[in-house]
């Protein structure tokens, strides 16, 4: 027998968690279908262990300068496994409060892999599910390169199962999850290699950020190898790893190799031909500003979508979808300019708006300005080691309206957000000097700068 819905959800990660809860509030009669654990991505392979791992670095250094300091501290090792079992409780805690929000919210979970199937039904294992409004949250996988040995690698999904630390590591990629996970690891003492395709970390967001942050990784003691084309992957009699790249070059002596090459959607085994949804040569799902797929009553959110893949954008997109179909707002849908986003690498960076480039390609160079300041934070004013800040305003037209707010350096990731609101107001540099700065922190350089 088929089950009827006023909206079925496919996928309880951020989007669809977000979506279903905010449907079934306003008394949409609600389903969600989940084949993995509740929470999807950002919650068990994602943002918050990402984060738990970053704060354990964080503590690392804390540790390394604490004797600058004045403290008489040693470090005598760290205990991988007993970071890792205090992370997955918490991990298994949060999945817990998702299964009893989806209860008190009155959405009914069907655990299990959805497929798309014929009459527009929708089945999990043995049970058919019908709905006037099926919203696609899927979200996505990370990407493993196609040459000969590659699963020999792990993907971000395999660090977090990472029983133990390796004691060294070839982190292939150059986004946001390369620079993330390669930091962690080289601050809890692994000796860290990154390999990049081209010469630039962070190729989509501005350049001096980039450039800032590869001058200290690689100050720091992280290997960084540009411009290299990897060839195969091997493992040799000693168990290690070896990778073969460019012509005749080859890395050895590897106890592990981290894919961050990108991520693809999980669209493949889904069914969407059957319905005849449109996805485009990459799999995402195209949607409209109103998260419309190309048929009626079908939306999608979150990564699927190929937009701004952030749990907080899938979220805000399903909840506004949920306040568009059920909650009476029809205009209701998101605002994709200005995200702020921050990159916990070492040091965090902080970034909302254009990068100088799309400044230049959308006023053209001689309609804006860039404000910029590199310092030392406070904090390396009696340690050894110095890591640099560098803040970014650009501006444009003769009112100066802020286009773009960009920050690397400690607490970076901060100190964005409310600077994300004021450049969602249409501040003017003329608004952030009349704001009193706040001495001595790094933020006040961005309310200071000449
Ligand atoms: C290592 C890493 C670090 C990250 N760090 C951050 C960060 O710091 N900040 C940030 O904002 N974002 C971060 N992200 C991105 C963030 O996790 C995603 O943008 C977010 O989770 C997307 O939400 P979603 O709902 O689109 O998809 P997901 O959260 O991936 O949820 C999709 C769910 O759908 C389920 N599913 C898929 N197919 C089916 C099917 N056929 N049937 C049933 N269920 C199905 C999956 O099991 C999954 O649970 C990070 C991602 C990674 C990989």
């Amino acid at each position: 027998m088929t089950e009827r819905y006023d909206f079925l959800v496919i996928g309880g990660g951020s989007g669809g968690i977000a979506a279903a809860r905010r449907a079934a509030e306003y008394g949409a009669r609600t389903a969600i279908i989940e084949g993995g654990r509740l929470g999807g991505t950002c919650v068990n392979v994602g943002c918050v262990p990402k984060k738990i791992m970053w704060n354990t670095a964080h503590v690392a250094e804390v540790l390394k300068h604490a004797g600058d300091y004045g403290f008489s501290v040693e470090r005598s090792g760290f205990d991988w496994p007993a970071l890792k079992s205090a992370r997955d409780t918490y991990v298994q805690r949060l999945n817990d409060i998702y299964q009893r929000n989806l209860d008190h919210s009155g959405v009914t979970l069907f655990q299990g892999w959805a497929i798309l199937g014929k009459a527009r039904t929708v089945t999990v294992g043995d049970q058919q599910l019908q709905a006037d409004q099926v919203l696609i949250a899927t979200g996505g996988r990370p990407s493993v390169p196609e040459i000969p040995g590659a699963d020999l690698g792990l993907t971000s999904d395999g660090f977090f199962e990472l029983e133990r630390q390796p004691e060294s590591a070839l982190v292939v990629g150059a986004g946001y999850i390369a620079t993330e996970l390669a930091g962690v690891l080289h601050s809890l003492g692994t000796r860290v290699t990154m390999l990049l395709r081209k010469d630039r970390l962070l190729r989509e967001f501005d350049a001096t950020l980039g450039e800032t942050l590869i001058d200290r990784m690689r100050e720091s003691g992280i290997r960084i190898l540009t411009r290299a084309r990897l060839q195969r992957v091997c493992r040799k009699d000693n168990g290690q790893l070896a990778v073969d790249y460019d012509t005749k070059k080859t890395l050895g002596d590897l106890d592990s190799i981290l894919w961050a090459i990108g991520r693809e959607p999980e669209t493949a085994g889904l069914g969407v031909e059957t319905w005849g949804v449109k996805v485009d040569t990459s799999g995402f799902i195209p949607t409209d500003h109103l998260q419309c797929t190309n048929l009626k009553g079908v939306y999608a959110v979150g990564d699927v979508t190929g937009r701004q893949a952030l749990t907080p954008v899938a979220i805000a997109a399903g909840r506004r979808l949920a306040d568009r179909l059920f909650g009476g707002q029809p205009g209701a849908c998101l605002d994709y300019t200005d995200v702020p986003s921050v990159i916990f690498s070492h040091p965090p960076i902080g970034t909302v708006g254009l990068s100088e480039q799309q400044a230049i390609e959308l006023y053209g160079e001689d309609n804006i300005k860039v404000y910029q300041s590199r310092f030392t934070n406070m904090y390396y004013a009696v340690t050894r080691e110095k890591s640099p800040t560098v803040v970014k305003l650009i501006v444009t037209g003769h009112e100066e309206k802020i286009v773009g707010c960009h920050m690397i350096g400690d607490a970076a990731d901060e100190i964005i957000q409310g600077f994300a609101v004021a450049l969602k107001m249409g501040a003017t540099k003329a608004d952030f000097d009349n704001t009193v700065a706040i001495h001595p922190t790094a933020a006040e350089e961005l309310v200071t700068l000449r």
